[in-house]
């Protein structure tokens, strides 16, 4: 058995585990990870790996806080907006923000990982590939690993855990086992599966490269982002079962067919689309929910492991990054009070991830199937409108989320207040013109307060 006794272990080096990382040697902790998968630097990335990120002002913070976000410049692009694809190939483009600032940047889930994990190495954390936590004996803080290609067992013993090990936690798995713990996890119906867009004949992008596109279809969706290379990253959302569906979809004629029908413009870039769709799995998508995070000062389980959530607001890691600076924060407080300390990261954070965790299922109806509807892109307008009229009073829900660090529960409750203001103000009204804006003001000014920290 390794004593560690000095030494803060953690589970997983996906893109919290590394972070994290960072965040606590600056603060003088030595850390080790240990991680299951391979070194992707070294091993030639699995199929399901390929997924792009959009990141935004809570991970941009974060990664700002450990020194990373300039270095990460040339990895992201930036979109300004999202570009709907018609059934008929019509394209209309709506801002995602006020103006060019507001923006999401596409950055390559890899990508994105190797610059973390290189970075904490080269501050001096450990990562140690291959070893997988099997158990954890959250009484004497002993790890139990095995190595994924020898099979070889062994121990390490660490006074602080963290698990950082994503939706299907190792660590969590041991919490579940105490007297009282809370768990929930929701499957939704729908899947999803990585596919590519390649790069045009002289390596540029073949659709509008500042945006994040999709084919809204109702019931589901195709989305891509750029990746610098001059590909696109896309997903295809599809219902496990049912009429469109994969189940449906089992044969390469069935998938050409059902891309000729409904993403046209799509398939005429994607000339590996059975290729990709045949090679790639089709993931499932959850929602957990868990209590309590902590197990006295010992043992504490961050990022997905904590809380993971749909896909649909791209708020998954921007909301993991965020929960390494609170924890930070908390640290820079009290210390290495290790119970007191995860118990205010508790308190802090469980109502703000549980708020993200029901936008972002909220918001994949809004994605497949409202943004293709006039009625949404008019309140869209009138939304805009009343944010540069009254900037302090009224945020779109989006731009709290999105663009600011508005704690996601107050950016909950005030985008219900919001929508409301927005029904009554577009439900008699075809036009932006035709809005009563004396109506508006006395609304705005009688339901919501000024937001603090919003210029
Ligand atoms: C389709 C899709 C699209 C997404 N899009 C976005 C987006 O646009 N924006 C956004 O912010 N978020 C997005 N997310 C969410 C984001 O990917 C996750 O929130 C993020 O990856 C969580 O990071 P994590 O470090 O907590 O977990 P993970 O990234 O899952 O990392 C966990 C790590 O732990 C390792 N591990 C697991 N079990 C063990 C074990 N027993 N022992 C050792 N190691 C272990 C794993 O190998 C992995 O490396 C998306 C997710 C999906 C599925």
């Amino acid at each position: 058995m390794n004593h560690k006794s000095n030494t803060i272990t953690l589970i997983g080096a996906g893109l919290n585990g590394p972070l994290l990382a960072i965040l606590l040697v600056q603060r003088g902790f030595a850390v080790e990870i240990y991680e299951r998968r391979p070194d992707m630097r070294r091993v030639r990335m699995s199929a399901g790996r390929s997924i792009n990120l959009a990141m935004s002002t809570r991970g941009i913070h974060a990664l700002q806080q450990a020194g990373l976000w300039e270095g990460m410049r040339s990895i992201i692009i930036p979109m300004r907006g999202r570009m709907m694809h018609s059934p008929a190939g019509d394209l209309t483009f709506q801002p995602y923000g006020k103006d060019d600032r507001e923006v999401i940047n596409s950055i390559s889930r890899a990508e994105l990982n190797i610059a973390l994990m290189n970075a904490a190495e080269t501050r001096g954390v450990t990562i140690h590939f291959q070893q997988r936590c099997t158990g954890y004996d959250l009484k004497t803080g002993t790890i139990r690993l095995r190595h994924e290609d020898s099979g070889e067992e062994t121990t390490v013993e660490s006074g602080v855990v963290i698990g950082c090990d994503g939706s299907a936690s190792a660590v969590r798995t041991e919490m579940f086992k105490l007297n009282r713990f809370n768990f929930s996890q929701q499957y939704l119906t729908y899947g999803y599966k990585e596919l590519t867009i390649p790069a045009g004949p002289a390596g540029g992008h073949l659709l509008e490269t500042h945006a994040l596109h999709i084919w809204p279809r109702g019931d589901y969706m195709l989305i891509a982002l750029p990746n610098i290379d001059g590909t696109f990253a896309c997903i295809l959302f599809l219902p496990f079962e049912g009429a469109d569906s994969f189940a449906g979809l089992v044969a390469p004629q069935d998938v050409t067919r059902f891309f000729e029908d409904r993403f046209p413009d799509a398939l005429s870039l994607m000339p590996q689309l059975t290729e990709n769709y045949f090679a790639n799995p089709t993931g499932a998508m959850v929602t957990i929910k868990c209590s309590p995070w902590h197990v006295e000062g010992k043992s504490l389980l961050l990022g997905d492991a904590a809380h993971a959530i749909v896909p649909f607001f791209g708020q998954g890691i921007n909301c993991g990054f965020e929960d390494c600076t609170c924890l930070a924060a908390l640290l820079d407080q009290h210390g290495a009070d290790w119970p007191r300390v995860f118990a205010n990261f508790e308190s802090a954070r469980k109502t703000n991830t549980d708020a993200i965790a029901d936008m972002a299922i909220e918001n994949f109806v809004e994605m497949r199937d409202r943004v293709a509807d006039p009625r949404f892109l008019l309140k869209k307008k009138v939304e805009l409108a009343l944010q540069a009229r009254f900037p302090q009073l009224f945020v779109p829900k989006y731009a709290m989320v999105t663009f600011h660090r508005v704690p996601y529960s107050v950016a909950l409750a005030r985008g219900l207040v919001q929508d409301r203001i927005l029904a009554e103000l577009c439900d008699s009204v075809g036009r932006l013109e035709d809005v009563d804006w004396g109506v508006a003001e006395r609304l705005v000014r009688r339901d919501l307060t000024p937001l603090e920290h919003v210029q």
